[in-house]
């Protein structure tokens, strides 16, 4: 019975073009969707941009182009992510052209209004333009934004609330119970400390004059704007056509067994706590999974577009490929802790783990395969003795990587299949087929039937490998797949896997 798998990414703001740390979180959204989707289940997968933010405004400003512009071209930059790093999202959202999305976020709206969960309150606050977010002096790091190190600024208004205290109960309950999963577990307990500490309800508005007209407007209030926040959560089920319940609402959110969001630890509340309350206000169902990724930092500082210290994906994909781009992220980044980014690191892991590891192993079976039996992969052989670590990893190695992706752990499912490569390298060199083929070219019956028995095991480990390693690395996964098919009762004639890269690599 197949499942039914929602996957969400955050929509980035486009005042800046793409950066690293967010195709860590593509990347990582990609391979779940792609893992479902090789596992039989119904798969959607959703990314966008965020185009209504106030910081979008600024940059175009500062660029001296109309805002529509500046976000149609910035936008367009995080679509065009799709090739170089092998994306295979269903849907791309784009909150300022989506004719979905206005009409969705105005459901919204008044759903939580019905609810009487909107109120109007004269307010005064200070407020991060990098966060959009209002601050408490008690959050502020010496005054400044904990997040973006700046002063934020004072802000007198008449917006318009939400009552997320009403909601405070309920949303422990759901996150202690587990109906509401957060991982990693610590990102789960600070957002129950938070919200034992008690919340308060949050302002979902703002004039005109401050969103400089930029935005969509308060649902029966047209002087007021509907904060950015509000408006880029509900991405995710306006992308479904909330705004009607129509069919891809019914059949992703409400009837989905997975409504799944991945996003970083800078934006846990936003997720953990304001969009599950926004919903419950609104009488639908929660997401059912949010999956948190920590920071990337590149040669020891944080990445972000606010920092200045931006590593380009798209640049790194022209110098060494994509699938070494996206194995480093997914073999290398921790489930816990920030992971420091350096152009040495993506080259060392490349060369060791698919130039040496993998793509000596199948370039030699292959080889060794024309060699020694003119192409064709012997079948029907039984099972060597000495393949049986070989063959019990390989066996074992699809629920690992089933578990420790349910587990949002990337890097443990990669030392999973990294494990059958190691082992096949061990087998060959244990097994010695060259010393097989001698024997065999001696008249030794056994080495002949010993060397059909290896070439069988390994031909099939890289079949498995091919399989395994489809989600994390698309390309690479077909070329495996390619040269371990026969065509004509023979395999194609071998081809390095993978050339060495260098860090100066063009
Ligand atoms: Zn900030």
């Amino acid at each position: 019975m197949p499942d039914r798998f929602y996957v969400t990414t955050t929509i980035p703001y486009v005042n800046a073009r793409p950066h690293l740390g967010f195709a860590l979180e593509l990347v990582q959204a990609d391979v779940l969707a792609r893992h479902r989707r090789q596992r039989g289940d119904e798969v959607r997968f959703l990314t966008g941009t965020d185009d209504n933010s106030l910081k979008n405004v600024l940059a175009a400003e500062a660029e001296g182009l109309p805002t529509q512009d500046l976000v149609d071209r910035n936008a367009a930059a995080f679509e065009a992510l799709r090739e170089p790093l092998a994306l295979s999202f269903d849907d791309f959202i784009r909150t300022s052209r989506d004719p979905r999305h206005r009409s969705g976020v105005e459901r919204l709206w008044r759903a939580c209004a019905a609810s009487g969960d909107l109120y109007r309150k004269h307010y005064e606050g200070l407020y991060c333009v990098g966060c959009e977010q209002f601050y408490t002096e008690a959050e502020l790091r010496d005054g400044r934004c904990p997040e973006h190190d700046t002063a934020p600024q004072r802000v007198t208004e008449q917006n318009w609330f939400f009552r997320l205290s009403r909601y405070q109960d309920r949303l422990h309950d759901l996150i202690e119970s587990g109906r509401l999963r957060i991982e990693p577990a610590a990102r789960r307990n600070e957002v129950l400390s938070f919200i034992a500490a008690g919340l308060d309800d949050f302002s979902v508005s703002r004039s005109q004059t401050r969103a400089r007209g930029w935005g969509i407007p308060v649902p029966g209030d047209p002087d007021q704007v509907v904060y950015v926040w509000w408006d880029a959560l509900g991405n995710y089920v306006t992308a479904l056509d909330y705004a009607h319940h129509g069919p891809d609402y019914r059949r992703w959110w409400a009837d989905s067994p997975r409504r799944v969001h991945l996003l970083g630890k800078g934006v846990v509340r936003f997720h953990a706590v304001y969009w599950p309350a926004m919903l419950l206000s609104a009488g639908e169902p929660l997401p059912t999974d949010i999956l948190v990724h920590d920071y990337l930092t590149a040669d020891g500082r944080k990445i972000s577009k606010s920092t200045g210290v931006a590593v380009d994906p798209v640049d790194l994909v022209a110098r060494f490929g994509t699938d070494p781009v996206r194995w480093w992220l997914l073999r290398e980044v921790p489930r816990v802790g920030d992971a420091d980014f350096t152009v040495e690191k993506l080259v060392d892991r490349a060369n060791g783990d698919l130039a040496d590891d993998l793509g000596n192993l199948v370039n030699r079976v292959v080889t060794m395969v024309h060699r020694y039996r003119a192409g064709r992969p012997p079948t029907g052989t039984g099972e060597p003795a000495d393949a049986q670590r070989l063959t019990t990893a390989s066996r074992h190695a699809p629920r690992l990587v089933a578990a420790a992706l349910d587990a949002f752990d990337f890097r443990g499912a990669t030392a999973a299949i990294w494990s059958v490569v190691e082992e096949a390298n061990r087998f060959v060199e244990h097994v010695r087929p060259w010393q097989l083929s001698r024997a065999e070219g001696d008249g030794d019956l056994d080495a002949a039937a010993n060397l059909d028995a290896a070439l069988d095991v390994l031909v099939r480990a890289c079949r498995a490998l091919a399989e395994l390693i489809g989600p994390f690395l698309p390309d690479t996964a077909g070329r495996i797949a390619a040269q371990c098919t026969p065509s004509a009762g023979r395999l194609p004639d071998p081809r390095p896997l993978f050339p060495k890269i260098t860090a100066s690599a063009r």
